[in-house]
């Protein structure tokens, strides 16, 4: 405000003074033109020394001016002082940032809008093949040009890492994690996770192989205590009590080994290629007959059904995970309890659920339920004569299905337990039937 006032007061001596001059030599209104001219004059110039300063040397000190201009070279200067000094500051933050990010060993990508290689660090080189500086600005799937990443990339939900080998040493396997952020902007984390996937790998090939060792031997005595049962009049009453036991053992050691091989081949493929088109009206029904056997008619089982469609997948899973919910909810509520089965469709899907007016479950233990060999009453699970297996094969079963499980419970109010299929699933199925399942038929008899 100072200084318009004195640009003001500046303008007004000019055409005082000037006006005064003119009319003392009898011309007011040239005096007055020349106060004017002297005032737009001052102004040009100070315009120009602007101009000349922001476009050659903006970083130096700014001329000197008068009034108000004087005054907005000042503010300009510190206002430029101050962005240099932000953005340095900003550029110090960016270089930390690739400095650590170039330290990692994890491989770290970043790309625009676009999806275009903008930023990566050596280990990316190294791991995925990157050349810099000639990839940058590719988009990315024109060099990590896997389908199942084209794919995954595409769909834009990364809540779910992607594993795959790399596409330069295909003795490295990774873990693919995108993330989105700013403006539609990328981010790919890239883990090696070859050890990982040796040791689980080594793992899942131990317990395969000790079920499979056990197997033959546990026919062997399954037989001869069949044998010995079939004579077991002519043995003392205490053997005969012995022979009972150790066959309702071999037959619990039976299920045990059938299940964890059962487990060992899901998890072997995470995704079903199998396309069998699944009526679920007669699978629920068959079921519903199975569960009414094992209940021996103590229970009421009753089926809903809203969705008209069927599910794309392997049957014998489909059934072998159904069946397990239903054998669990026979046999872990009271006689009199009611069972139903509900097939309904969803948002962005359809569910099956498994619903029960039991004695339900502890909230505490809900989400360790899918793990192996977790029982909530340990007694209570080996007297039913669970392997604690079934629920993990469950998860399996959908995970290989792209479904998954959701558990919902409270003590004393019952247990709701629902297998979610996206639409994907739902589809028409081709009715590819020549790569029926091929899972141990001992395990899918017992449940
Ligand atoms: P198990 O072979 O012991 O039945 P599961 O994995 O099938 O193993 O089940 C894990 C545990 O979950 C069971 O031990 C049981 O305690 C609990 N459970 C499963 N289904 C129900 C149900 N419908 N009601 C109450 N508890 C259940």
């Amino acid at each position: 405000m100072y200084y318009w006032t004195n640009e003001l007061w500046r303008l007004a001596y000019l055409i005082v003074g000037m006006g005064g001059l003119g009319w003392l030599i009898g011309l007011p209104g040239w005096g007055l033109a020349a106060g004017l001219a002297l005032f737009i004059a001052i102004h040009i110039r100070h315009l120009r020394q602007l101009y000349a300063w922001l476009y050659q040397n903006p970083h130096q000190e700014p001329p000197a001016g008068t009034g108000v201009w004087g005054d907005l070279f000042d503010r300009l200067y510190r206002y430029q002082k101050a962005q240099h000094k932000a953005q340095s500051r900003l550029r110090d933050v960016i270089r930390r940032v690739q400095e650590s990010a170039e330290a990692m060993r994890d491989s770290v990508v970043m790309l625009d809008r676009r999806g275009n290689l903008d930023w990566w660090n050596s280990a990316a080189e190294h791991m995925l093949g990157l050349k810099s500086p000639q990839d940058r600005g590719q988009h990315v799937t024109n060099l990590l040009r896997d389908p199942q990443f084209i794919t995954y990339f595409e769909a834009r939900d990364y809540r779910e890492p992607l594993i795959l080998s790399s596409p330069v040493r295909g003795d490295l396997v990774l873990q693919f994690q995108l993330t989105l952020f700013g403006d539609d902007e990328r981010l790919i984390l890239v883990r090696d996770i070859t050890r990982l996937q040796r040791l689980e790998q080594m793992r899942q090939d131990f317990v395969a192989n000790v079920s499979h060792e056990l197997k033959t031997p546990l026919t062997v005595l399954v037989g001869y205590l069949e044998t010995y049962s079939e004579h077991a009049e002519q043995l003392p009453p205490r053997w005969q009590r012995g022979l009972q036991q150790m066959q309702e053992q071999t037959l619990r050691m039976q299920n045990l080994v059938a299940d964890l091989l059962l487990l060992s081949r899901l998890e072997t493929d995470h995704r079903t290629r199998q396309t069998a088109k699944i009526e679920l009206p007669g699978l629920l029904e068959s079921i519903r007959r199975d569960a009414e056997t094992l209940s021996e008619g103590s229970h009421t089982l009753r089926i809903e059904i809203e969705e008209p469609r069927s599910i794309a997948g392997a049957e014998q899973e489909i059934r072998s995970a159904i069946s397990n919910l239903v054998f669990n909810a026979v046999r872990y509520t009271a006689p009199g309890s009611t069972i139903t089965l509900r097939w309904h469709p969803r948002r962005a899907g359809a569910a099956l659920e498994v619903i029960d007016d039991g004695e339900g479950i502890d909230a505490v233990h809900i989400p360790r339920l899918t793990e192996r060999f977790y029982r909530v009453d340990k007694g209570r699970s080996t007297a039913t004569g669970g392997t604690g297996l079934g629920l993990a094969i469950v998860k399996h079963v959908l995970l290989r299905h792209d479904a998954h499980l959701e558990i919902e419970s409270r003590l004393g109010q019952g247990a709701l337990f629902r297998c979610v299929f996206p639409a994907a699933r739902l589809t028409q199925a081709t009715g590819d039937i020549s790569e029926e399942s091929t899972l141990i038929p001992g395990s899918l008899r017992r449940r």
